[in-house]
């Protein structure tokens, strides 16, 4: 049996591994970071479920029953809740409605056993746990074992809102295959997963740079830096230092390979509810939440997401706009393949992060022990008695 012919072809959802009767599939970290199945012909049997579950390749059930979705412009209406999330904090009120009523919410968050920040998908049922979930991670989540931990929940009777990409949400599906009523899900708009790998190497660049050890870490500062800028930030010793090395090599090459192909990057949403960036909010909701804190765009697809939507709608100040042609590149096409993505990664098995920090996201690799804030001081303080100097 032959799975993955090209890796384009498989976004790591451990659908097949999780199906496969015999226990003859298990998932391998490739030289770029990412999770392949790998099948021990000693166990296979060639009963060909691996590639009947697998919705990435076979194709995902279009859930979509409203054309035009019901969308609107969504911020939570506590401040600390949407400054803490990536848009406007919508995904905490659905989340809130759930655990409310005794249910369980699933999600990405960090956890340390692979290595630290590692991003991998769990369930919880209290808000502290939800918690954890709250900000986008630009990092493929692992789903670990979480899909035969959601049927249990569903057979029991216990209310549960999934949440994650498309092709995440598309494969729980494949992966049930029974339509449960107390199942919801989120699914977001998505550029792409970058590597996991790449991710805890570019921490790692970082502890050396600053000196100490990263305390806590933010893929998108927006506290600090304002919901549009991409600039990640860690905490060392107290002390944010932000940098623009992640981000640029993210939006540069730093993706899955199935990403630029994937099939989820349309208005067929597979989700219950979509949930994005409001981008192009200044032209649709003109003077409204116009000061750079976040709004969460909200689709509603189907009438089991207008069931969450209307019992959730009460948590969050929102704008309807329904029918507006939002021209969100990712629900168009997907991820356009980058001229130098091969060379990327050839560079980057072959010559490693740092390397590729450098050649690719033109970062100068500071001195050990040497804080980017104390290099940058120095860099300022010559460049003021320079100017002294210079005006007399
Ligand atoms: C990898 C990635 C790429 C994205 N690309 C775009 C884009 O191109 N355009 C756009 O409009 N929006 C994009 N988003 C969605 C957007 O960043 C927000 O996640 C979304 O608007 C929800 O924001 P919120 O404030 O409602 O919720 P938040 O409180 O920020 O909640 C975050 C939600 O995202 C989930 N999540 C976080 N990280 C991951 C991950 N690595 N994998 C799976 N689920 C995760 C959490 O479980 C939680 O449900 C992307 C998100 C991710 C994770």
């Amino acid at each position: 049996m032959e799975l993955v012919k090209k890796k384009e072809d498989c976004c790591g959802c451990r659908t097949c591994e999780k199906v496969c009767p015999k226990g003859a599939i298990h998932m391998e970290e490739d030289a770029c970071g990412f999770l392949y199945p790998k099948i021990d012909p000693g166990k296979c049997v060639d009963c060909g479920l691996c590639l009947k579950k697998c919705a990435f390749q076979s194709g995902y059930e279009k859930r979509k029953e409203y054309d035009p979705f019901y969308a609107y412009g969504v911020r939570h209406r506590e401040e600390q809740v949407y400054m803490e999330s990536r848009s406007g904090g919508a995904f905490t009120a659905f989340s809130d409605h759930i655990l409310e009523r005794s249910g369980a919410v699933y999600g990405a968050g960090f956890d340390d056993e692979k290595g630290p920040f590692y991003v991998r998908h769990s369930g919880t049922e209290t808000k502290e746990g939800r918690d954890e979930y709250r900000g986008s991670k630009y990092v493929q989540s692992d789903l670990s074992d979480v899909f035969p931990e959601v049927k249990e929940r569903l057979e029991n009777g216990q209310a549960v809102l999934f949440t994650g990409t498309g092709c995440q949400i598309g494969a729980l599906y494949a992966y049930l295959d029974k339509k449960y009523d107390n199942l919801y899900t989120l699914d977001l708009i998505c550029y792409g997963v970058p590597s996991p790998r790449l991710w805890q190497d570019f921490l790692h660049m970082r502890e050396e740079e600053i000196g100490g050890k990263i305390e806590s870490a933010e893929f998108r500062n927006k506290k600090e830096c304002g919901w549009k800028a991409c600039r990640e930030s860690v905490v060392v010793n107290g002390r944010s230092y932000r940098s623009r090395i992640y981000a640029k090599l993210f939006y540069g090459s730093d993706i899955r390979p199935s990403c630029t192909q994937c099939p989820y990057t349309n208005q067929e949403r597979v989700g219950d509810i979509t949930l994005g960036d409001f981008w192009g909010h200044e032209k649709a909701i003109p003077g409204i939440w116009d000061d750079d804190k976040g709004i969460s765009l909200v689709l509603v697809n189907t009438s089991q997401g207008k069931k969450l939507w209307e019992m959730s709608k009460d948590m969050v100040d929102h704008v309807d706009v329904t029918g507006y042609p939002f021209r969100h590149s990712r629900m168009r096409k997907a991820v356009k393949k980058p001229d130098d993505y091969d060379m990327f990664w050839e560079d980057y098995e072959k010559k490693g992060f740092v390397y590729c920090a450098e050649k690719y996201a033109g970062h100068k690799k500071k001195k050990k022990g040497v804080s980017q804030s104390g290099a940058e001081q120095g860099h300022l303080i010559r460049r003021v008695v320079r100017r002294l100097f210079t005006k007399r």
